[in-house]
């Protein structure tokens, strides 16, 4: 049927995304609704954002307590959300200083101007390319453009920023080999959610820690995708043995208000004094509580763990699939941030589980990609298995 929405839409609205035949209308927990009152179980999560479902209650709640109480003062006064949300995060991470944004690029934004500014600061204003990697995803603006290593989002924006270079990922030798007089840090997902669910060689992060370490880089792990829950640790970088100097985060953080963070440890965060950086919605109050109600109900409903054994089971879902049909390349991720490789074009799969009730999504052309709310359920993912296994070629 013609939606008159879609065709009032697209009259109006940018025309900067491609965007599926369908309006969605209503959310609770794992499922979606759309104008016509179809029913859809969500495996996108507004793209690994809403990690606590739709209109969770608590979170309502909290929103609704604050709404009535203090929306936005500016970060020229201190407010009660803003230091509670800072002290949770530095509490359950490796952190100690908290500066909030509005998004994932601006996080990174954040952190690339912090790693200047601390080498700066140190008397080696010369030090200023970081190393990025190929695949990579951090961002729309110009920086985090920059800084992004697919061609693809550059194309037509030259001049970017200068001071980014570009190494093949899970490639510490490539890495090592980049690294000269001018860098100041190395940059990178620990594991590529938009580069098509890439993780790296189980060593790999533990040995960019330590030529950071000898070569004295600042490391950068952009967790916008992976935090929060999402890998089956509240931060994907506690599997590893490690931790960065400087995190950012965003997507699920305030569960679908608009909130980045990045996140460093104090001697890098001394490089930012008064002035250095600002944003005026940055960790507004009525954002705030939302994103420290969510941080409570991940630790008191153990969503983590949930995420944890959930995942488990849907990775072992998904090799059974895999036995089961040759079209399916490989199975990969971590906790729920799964995806599997086809040997053909993704996107028509998409469009058939949508018919059947299903939203996933696509990533680099042919790697499904399933990153649902951390609360699904069994019931729910095996739904989602039939679907496949139904829709996908033998
Ligand atoms: C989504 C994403 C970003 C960009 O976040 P925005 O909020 O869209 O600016 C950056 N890095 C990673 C890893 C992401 O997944």
């Amino acid at each position: 049927m013609e939606s008159a929405t879609i065709a009032q839409a697209n009259d109006v609205i940018a025309k900067t995304y491609k965007r599926f035949p369908l309006v969605l209308t209503r959310g609770s927990g794992c499922t979606l609704w759309d104008e016509n009152g179809k029913r859809y179980t969500d495996f996108v999560a507004g793209i690994a954002v809403c990690n606590l479902g739709h209109a969770h209650p608590k979170i309502i709640e909290a929103l609704a307590i604050q709404a009535r109480t203090l929306w936005h003062v500016s970060n020229l006064f201190y407010t009660l959300p803003q230091k509670d949300l800072a002290a949770w995060l530095t509490a359950h991470s490796f952190a100690d200083r908290v500066f909030f944004c509005n998004s994932g690029a601006e996080a990174n934004e954040a952190a690339i101007k912090l790693a200047r500014k601390y080498f700066n600061e140190a008397g080696q204003g010369q030090r200023y390319r970081i190393i990025s990697m190929e695949q990579s995803f951090h961002g729309r603006t110009m920086a985090t453009l920059s800084a992004t290593g697919q061609e693809k989002v550059k194309l037509g924006f030259d001049p970017l920023l200068d001071g980014f270079d570009f190494v093949p990922f899970d490639d510490v030798a490539a890495i090592r080999a980049r690294i000269g007089p001018e860098t100041c840090a190395v940059l990178l997902e620990p594991i590529q959610g938009e580069g098509g669910v890439r993780c790296p060689a189980p060593e790999f992060l533990k040995q960019v820690r330590a030529l950071c370490d000898e070569t004295g880089l600042l490391l950068i792990f952009d967790e916008i995708q992976t935090g929060m829950g999402r890998t089956g640790t509240l931060f994907a970088y506690e599997q590893f043995g490690i931790t960065p100097d400087i995190m950012t985060l965003a997507k699920a953080l305030a569960n679908g208000l608009p909130m980045g963070a990045m996140l460093a440890r104090e001697q890098v965060a001394a490089a930012f004094g008064p002035g250095a950086h600002a944003s005026t919605f940055g960790g507004t109050p009525i954002v705030s509580a939302a994103a420290l109600e969510v941080c409570r109900v991940m630790e008191a409903d153990g969503i983590v763990d949930h995420c944890r054994r959930v995942s488990v089971y849907f990775h072992s879902r998904l090799e059974w699939l895999k036995q089961r049909h040759a079209m399916i390349a490989d199975v990969r991720g971590m906790g729920l941030l799964l995806g599997i490789r086809l040997s053909v074009d993704g996107e028509p799969f998409v469009l058939k589980c949508m018919e059947k009730g299903f939203l996933i999504n696509c990533v680099q052309g042919n790697i499904l990609r399933f990153v649902p709310p951390l609360i699904i359920r069994e019931e729910e993912i095996d739904a989602l298995i039939a679907c496949l296994d139904e829709i996908l070629d033998a």
